[in-house]
């Protein structure tokens, strides 16, 4: 069995499931729930479907993006509608509908902004690993685990320090954003764990970025035939953002986010602008008011827009740096081009590192 076959059947369960308990969460009849605050349902609304929608990505039954965001989009849209019919007693509104989608932006913006280019050292090392790690039922076990007591720990937490600095919040708000910030921590951390020690077994026992087999020793692979570069096992640059050394810094790390900044301030005067974001000073001039839940998941789009904005910048500028290996050093700028490589992989005579050299035909084209 290929790597990552299993895993994949678990993820398709796991989003059947989700699936199911949304709409039937969506379509209880006669549901009211009292909200700690106006519009904490449009918040409920937009993390239900962003957490479908990322479920539903890993699943593989749509591969490209734009086509898996329409249909998202187009499912959140049906399943509001059906909302409409008068055997739920609950009604359809546009504001729902809003925030479903504003939901499904988030998930689409964290899908574009994770997606990896494939020329990143260690790309295919890191691909198996996430295959390996998901065949394996500790994995999810221990996914689980964490999420629970991340919820558990981050819900107590954030409600202590509420009622200790008495803010004006209910605590069940409170709990609730706990909660979700405590399983994001808690399965970042655990997803990263397990994929560290993953890439170093594939690394220590050179196993096939294809099937997974251990061992390969060659140009190719002796249990299903890939052809295999020994660039495949290189370790990623020490010090690196982006996959490229941190001596790019700036181009890599700050310049992406002062264009998260600026693109931050620049929708938040746009949401000034629209009375969104309400100023006192302005109060005379103002429209009707957004409901708070409504606001703060507008906010939440917009921090995703910025966020994306920034890392889509850092990649492209980690590409065009990329786009230099072989012909100078990443690491210290020496020409390399005096450098005659062995199966694929030389050394920089002035720093020792290493570098790829690209196979003629796939030299990117720099833009
Ligand atoms: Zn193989
Ligand atoms: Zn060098």
């Amino acid at each position: 069995m290929q790597p990552g076959a299993r895993g994949t059947l678990w993820w398709r369960a796991l989003a059947w499931l989700a699936l199911g308990i949304v709409f039937t969460a969506t379509h209880w009849p006669n549901l009211h729930i009292e909200w700690p605050m106006r519009g904490g349902d449009k918040v409920l609304h937009a993390i239900a479907f962003m957490i479908l929608a990322l479920i539903w990505w890993p699943t593989g039954f749509i591969r490209s993006v734009p086509l898996f965001a329409l249909v998202a989009a187009s499912w959140s849209i049906l399943d509001e509608a059906l909302q409409a019919l008068p055997i739920v007693q609950r009604h359809a509104g546009v504001e729902d509908a809003v925030a479903n989608l504003c939901g499904i932006a988030i998930a689409m913006l964290v899908i574009i902004a994770l997606q990896r280019d494939p020329r990143t050292p260690g790309h295919a090392v890191r691909a198996l690993a996430w295959r390996m790690v998901i065949d394996r039922p500790q994995a999810w076990m221990a996914c689980a685990a964490s999420s629970a007591l991340g919820a558990m720990a981050g819900g107590v937490i954030l409600v202590t320090t509420q009622s200790l600095l008495r803010q004006p919040i209910k605590p069940m708000h409170s709990a609730l954003i706990g909660a979700t910030l405590g399983v994001a921590v808690a399965l970042h951390a655990t997803i990263i764990v397990m994929m560290r020690s993953m890439e170093a077994r594939i690394r220590a026992q050179r196993c096939c970025p294809t099937c997974g087999a251990p061992g390969v020793d060659g140009p190719a692979c002796a249990a299903c035939g890939a052809v295999v570069p020994t660039s495949t096992w290189m370790v990623p640059f020490a010090r690196s953002i982006g996959g490229v050394p941190d001596r790019h810094w700036i181009r890599v790390g700050l310049v992406p986010v002062s264009i998260a900044g600026v693109v931050l301030v620049l929708i938040m005067a746009v949401s000034i602008a629209l009375s969104i974001r309400r100023i006192e000073a302005l109060e005379p001039y103002l429209g009707i008011e957004v409901d708070p839940g409504m606001r703060l998941m507008l906010d939440a789009v917009a921090l995703a827009v910025a966020a994306s904005a920034g890392l889509w910048w850092s990649r492209r500028a980690a590409v065009r740096i990329r786009a230099k290996e072989g012909i100078e050093c990443l690491a210290c700028g020496h020409d390399l081009r005096g450098v005659v490589p062995e199966s694929g992989l030389g050394r920089c005579g002035e720093c020792a590192e290493p570098f790829r050299v690209q196979p003629a035909g796939s030299v990117r084209q720099e833009g």
